[in-house]
């Protein structure tokens, strides 16, 4: 699906998404599933296409014609396969939808939201110039966002962020490095203490939760991890050693919804914040994270966005936009209560392929 405008992150210019979408039909009834790992093994080690092969050879000959009973035990499933959240996730959130198209409710009553309202954040890639940023930024805060999100990367950094504090001294803001610092950047990190930010997400590698650790207690912004929270287990072991103060949580990146809610549950027992991310997908995708956005006690607002933020045409039947100044309202279900557009499936589809048991 190609985007509006190239979205800059210290990883790629990206031009278009390439998702893996999942159709999962049992009993007369099928569930969505949509996962956007990106079309390069640049945010993690997965990408589209290899997320496609192991879907088709490995992780759907294992669900077919199984009885499965729950999302933990499609997981248990798909357990045998290392690694590879992304692909574990595209079954996990079909399944969360199936369910609840047939229960008949929509996905975020199921899960346990008590409304379908989030309010949501507005996030900025690296763009051409401060001028350019301060324009978008005052736009955001003009539509009712409620804090801005800031990509940052070596270069684009603290004098970057300096000019944004200064024309905008109140509001809400954090700034997400997507892994670009080392330790060796400590001095360089260590001057974003002064802008007062709500955190900073992922300063450093995926793989260095010690390095985090150690940042984290050199720091005055709180530390979120993204990149490096691919399992439960990661977020156990981050938390236990200090690696982070607060967690962002993409239903892809770590496996599936039901991973999330385990997530949810051990942060919210050591009482650490969470707030959920997406990865530009189209509502499909993004209706799985809003639906966890929807449950009470989120730490902050997410990143997840109004459909013509990022596309010319969604590819799903239905399109996401604001309901009220920074909100957005969940469909109505059943299920994620929108499905592929049949047209734009098919207009884009690169490849495909069925199993019946
Ligand atoms: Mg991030």
């Amino acid at each position: 699906m190609p985007l509006v405008t190239p979205f800059r992150t210290s990883y790629d210019d990206t031009f278009f998404i390439e998702s893996v979408f999942v159709r999962l039909e049992s009993e007369g009834i099928a569930g969505w599933g949509e996962v956007t790992p990106w079309e390069t093994p640049l945010y993690s080690a997965e990408w589209a296409a290899g997320v496609f092969d192991l879907a088709r050879r490995w992780c759907a000959p294992r669900l077919l014609g199984q009885e499965v009973d729950s999302t933990w035990h499609l997981q248990r499933l798909l357990s045998p396969v290392r690694g590879n959240p992304f692909a574990r996730a595209a079954f996990d959130v079909a399944l969360w939808d199936w369910q609840a198209r047939k229960q008949d409710v929509p996905l975020w009553q199921l899960l346990g939201g008590s409304d379908g309202v989030v309010a949501v954040g507005a996030d900025f890639g690296v763009v051409d110039g401060v001028p350019e940023l301060l324009r978008l930024i005052g736009s955001a805060f003009d539509a009712g966002f409620g804090r801005v999100k800031l990509k940052v990367k070596p270069g684009w950094d603290v004098e970057v962020i300096r000019e944004v504090r200064k024309a905008f001294p109140k509001g809400v803001f954090h700034v997400d490095a997507n892994c670009s610092y080392t330790l060796d950047d400590i001095a360089i990190l260590r001057q974003l203490d002064e802008f007062n930010l709500a955190m900073i997400e992922q300063p450093l590698g995926y793989g260095d939760l010690l390095d985090h650790a150690k940042l984290a207690s050199r720091m005055k912004t709180p530390i979120c991890l993204d990149e490096s929270i691919a399992s439960l287990k990661n977020a156990q072991q981050a938390l236990e050693i200090g690696a982070c103060g607060i967690i962002n949580i993409k239903p892809g990146r770590v496996g599936g919804v039901s991973t999330a809610l385990d997530i949810l549950k051990h942060a919210r027992e050591r009482k650490v914040p969470c707030w959920i991310g997406s990865m530009l997908e189209s509502a499909v995708g993004s209706s799985f994270c809003l639906a966890l956005a929807t449950l009470p006690g989120m730490g902050y607002p997410p990143d997840i966005f109004p459909s013509s933020r990022f596309y010319e045409r969604d590819l799903a039947n239905r399109e996401y936009s604001l309901c009220g100044p920074g909100q957005i309202r969940a469909f109505e279900g059943p299920g994620i209560g929108c499905e592929p557009s049949p047209d734009q499936l098919e207009g884009m589809t690169i490849d495909s392929f069925s199993l019946r048991a």
